[in-house]
């Protein structure tokens, strides 16, 4: 099949390229990010296979229609910049990543724990430069602390997994508890609960309505004071301007983001030569606790092998019965919600 890559980074084209062998499609790679701008760059393609920041709202899902487009193949696990109900008005069908390394991005959200709690984003500078000084560096042992893990689907169950290897008690909350889970002796509890009891706070939720600024104000309120809270999920799960006055007033001990609410003009470019638009952002920055990562959780060999073949799998899959493998509908993003 014809495919347009939008969004491709040279480590796409690799990837794809060797998984590919097999498939034999088309593949024409667009670093551009697909928006209303750049639709008609689709022309001639029946698969788009997009990435987390493009644009896919009911007017490029329609353009798209309108070009032939016939499947959406995500290279992601999320789904929530998709139009789902667009997509099924005009018979595209929606195919994405269910599983590609979840242990890569549970390993990235331990490594922002042990980065920030021991301050070793700070020591690496200090140490670069001469200063041997621990003042400002102080942080606190994991072992017997309690860690609080929202959402314990596979990467939540990771980090569980992980943080009871670090012999800490781990509270979990999710409209679906997993028994696997509660086997590795995590407990579940309210969201308030949870909140108010754990010395890290870890969200591993799917983006939906429901989840949206989760963790606003009242839910920041909630938490024990100097807590760490760390977000490797969706950016808007987290209202950035509360966590900013909680940052501000101590309640929030420290941050770890890897995803953030306006991500998209910002995450997977180079803008160094340039400056931050973004004030809320630009703010983030200010704080030594905070630690940023630009959306890169997901980006290891394994990971980026399994997407590259996941996603040929479901357009190979399409081509020859027209259905993909891990197709996405409207309804199971009601469910999610
Ligand atoms: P998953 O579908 O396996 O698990 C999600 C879990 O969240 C499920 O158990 C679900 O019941 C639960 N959930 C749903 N609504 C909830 C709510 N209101 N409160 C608490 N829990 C809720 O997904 P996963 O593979 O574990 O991924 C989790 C999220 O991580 C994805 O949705 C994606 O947004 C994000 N992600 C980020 C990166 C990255 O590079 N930073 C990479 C992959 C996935």
């Amino acid at each position: 099949m014809n495919v347009a890559v939008f969004s491709s980074k040279p480590y796409d084209r690799r990837f794809l390229e060797a998984a590919n062998r097999e498939g034999g499609h088309r593949l024409t790679f667009l670093e551009t990010r697909l928006s209303r701008e750049t639709v008609a760059l689709a022309s001639g393609a029946e698969v788009v296979c997009p990435f987390v920041n493009d644009d896919l709202g009911p007017a490029v899902v329609e353009e798209l229609a309108g070009l032939g487009v016939r499947l959406l193949a995500l290279r992601s696990a999320g789904f929530n910049h998709v139009d789902l109900d667009a997509a099924e008005r005009h018979g595209i069908t929606v195919a994405r990543v269910p599983a590609y390394s979840p242990h890569a991005v549970a390993e990235h959200t331990v490594a922002l724990i042990l980065t920030l709690n021991r301050k070793i984003h700070r020591a690496y500078n200090r140490v670069r430069e001469g200063n041997f000084a621990l003042d400002g560096l102080l942080g606190f042992d994991l072992y017997g602390k309690t860690a609080g893990v929202v959402g314990t689907g596979l990467i939540g169950q990771l980090v569980a997994r992980i943080l009871t290897g670090f012999s800490c008690t781990v509270l979990a909350y999710d409209p679906m508890p997993a028994q696997a889970c509660r086997d590795m002796g995590v407990r579940y509890v309210a969201l308030p609960d949870l909140l108010a009891a754990s010395d890290v706070v870890t969200l591993h939720c799917p983006l939906t309505p429901a989840t949206h600024h989760l963790i606003d104000g009242e839910a920041l309120g909630r938490m024990k004071k100097g807590a760490m809270l760390v977000n490797t999920s969706r950016g808007a799960v987290i209202d950035t301007k509360a966590v900013i006055r909680g940052l501000k007033d101590g309640t929030i001990g420290s941050l770890g983001l890897d995803v953030y609410e306006e991500e998209a003009d910002l995450f997977f470019e180079d803008l160094s030569g340039q400056y931050i638009q973004d004030d809320l952002f630009a703010r983030l920055l200010t704080f030594p606790n905070v630690l940023i990562t630009g959306h890169q959780a997901f980006f290891t060999e394994e990971a980026l092998g399994a997407i590259a073949s996941t996603t040929i799998g479901n357009i190979t899959a399409f081509a020859t019965t027209g259905r993909a493998v891990h197709e996405v509908r409207a309804e199971q993003h009601t469910r999610r919600a």
